[in-house]
């Protein structure tokens, strides 16, 4: 089994554990990404938005609007939903 965010190859009693670390260690990455002013891809954008002005323009208007939720509250999870979203586009 693999961590879905290091991708680290797991044995099944240590999987729930490592996965609980991880998530909260990607959560306070998401949190200091949504307060910094560059976009992941490198551009600049405002604090508190979490993607510069082209990403945000690239997704559709549900994604859009679960990256409004509260930190906590779904934030993390339509993060990782939006970056899933980019992910094809940076393949190519
Ligand atoms: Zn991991
Ligand atoms: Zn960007």
């Amino acid at each position: 089994m693999n961590c879905p965010h290091c991708k680290q190859n797991l044995s099944e009693n240590h999987f729930d554990m490592h996965v609980q670390g991880c998530w909260r260690q990607e959560r306070l990455r998401i949190l200091k990404e949504l307060q910094e002013s560059l976009c992941f891809c490198g551009s600049r954008k405002t604090p508190r938005q979490t993607f510069c002005r082209k990403h945000y323009a690239l997704l559709p208007a549900n994604m859009r609007s679960a990256l409004y939720s509260k930190f906590g509250e779904g934030y993390e999870q339509a993060y990782v939903a939006a970056r899933k979203h980019f992910e094809p586009a940076n393949e190519r």
